[in-house]
């Protein structure tokens, strides 16, 4: 406890502005309110807890207990803080309480399955050949991770979290994954039938931004994070929440047209983001650049900041993270993403500029699909 406590300010007022209708609302919110100062600053004392979040000391014991009972927060030692008083005992996140299975979908040539504690560290990691598998083939094999991972758990799963490419509704259907050639699959019942766990299923790119938003270094409540893998696609979290859109399409800019009269687009269109942007693609222009790879990122870097300037100024966000492997991790692309937006906005929003990777690498998808599935369940926000 040697380092000051923080307000997280701006969270209780977010919290705070939500409407708390009914009892369970406001368990909700205060279980959020503690979790989430816990993540961030603990282990605190029930009194360092009351005073980060502005609830009272019964309401903090109370809530605490019930985090107890659901193994998802536990008691430490005494408070080694120097002071007057008796020392407190400290409590905090139990992060191997329970584990959360993850899966992500993302990436073109294989799936990968987890095991993720309640801190969001990956403790078990499976990784699976895709071999082009789409359709029900797979679904198949998404069901077979699941069915690994439950038998490898060695501590209760507090369910199931999947991120999948495509547009994924608030049910846990996936609408449509074009990659996966996926449309309406009802992903999320079914594993939850299967399973009798709880399942949430979220847009791989939202899962990156929530990875961010729930378990990341920076406080950032407006954000929007890109996500390059076969396709491209972002998440954004605006007010401290991901935001979905009015078709759970939000964040879908692979398809704005950045080249007109350019490369045909598995969409019917030409000169998509996508045809300049993706992930594959990417490789085979950097082996085809043979060792000179530096204009090939500048130039896809330019064609991703030009997508995105009118987004970031028209919400007025200024931190941009970039998710997925290879190219899009470069100094160079990001450096000539940032450039391209610099040029393309207001000093307003120029000169607060960030764009940054990750703060969980290659994990960074499955790690926010296990913050979808606290989310759900714990009201982490
Ligand atoms: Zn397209």
């Amino acid at each position: 406890m040697g380092t000051a406590v923080t307000l997280d300010t701006e969270f209780v007022r977010l919290v705070n502005k939500q409407t708390v209708a009914t009892p369970e609302d406001a368990r909700r919110a205060n279980r959020s309110l503690l979790l989430r100062a816990l993540h961030r600053d603990g282990p605190l004392s029930r009194a360092d807890l009351a005073k980060l979040t502005g609830l009272t000391r019964a309401t903090v014991s109370s809530v605490v207990r019930d985090l107890m009972d659901d193994a998802v927060v536990e008691e430490l030692g005494l408070s080694t803080a120097g002071g007057v008083g008796k020392p407190a005992t400290l409590v905090d996140v139990a992060a191997d309480g329970r584990h959360v299975l993850c899966l992500d979908l993302s990436e073109p040539a294989r799936f990968v399955g987890a095991l993720v504690d309640l801190a969001g560290k990956v403790v078990v990691r499976r990784t699976y050949e895709r071999k082009d598998r789409t359709g029900t083939r797979a679904v198949t094999l998404v069901r077979r991770i699941c069915r690994e991972l439950v038998a490898d758990a060695e501590r209760p799963l507090l369910g199931i979290g999947v991120a999948s490419p495509g547009i994924v509704d608030a049910a846990g259907v996936v609408v449509t994954a074009a990659h996966l050639r996926w449309t309406s699959v009802p992903l999320g019942p079914d594993l939850a039938a299967e399973f009798g766990l709880p399942v949430a299923v979220v847009n791989d790119a939202d899962a990156a931004a929530l990875a961010e938003l729930t378990f990341g270094e920076q406080t950032a409540v407006n954000l929007i994070c890109v996500r390059v893998d076969e396709g491209v696609g972002a998440g954004l979290v605006l007010d401290g929440r991901l935001y979905a859109g009015s078709t759970h399409a939000a964040g879908e800019i692979g398809h704005v047209v950045v080249v007109p009269d350019g490369a045909r687009c598995a969409c019917g269109k030409r000169g998509c983001l996508e045809t300049e942007v993706s992930a594959p693609l990417l490789t085979g222009r950097l082996e085809a650049a043979d060792g000179d790879g530096n204009a090939v990122l500048e130039r896809a870097g330019e064609h991703l900041g030009t997508a995105l300037a009118t987004v970031l100024s028209a919400l007025d966000v200024a931190d941009v993270v970039l998710s997925g492997s290879g190219a899009v991790t470069t100094d160079t692309f990001r450096a000539a993403a940032a450039r391209a937006i610099a040029a393309r906005t207001m000093p307003v929003l120029g000169d607060r500029l960030v764009v940054r990777a990750g703060s969980f690498g290659f994990d960074d998808v499955l790690v926010g699909a296990a913050a979808r599935v606290l989310d759900h369940e714990l009201g982490i926000r």
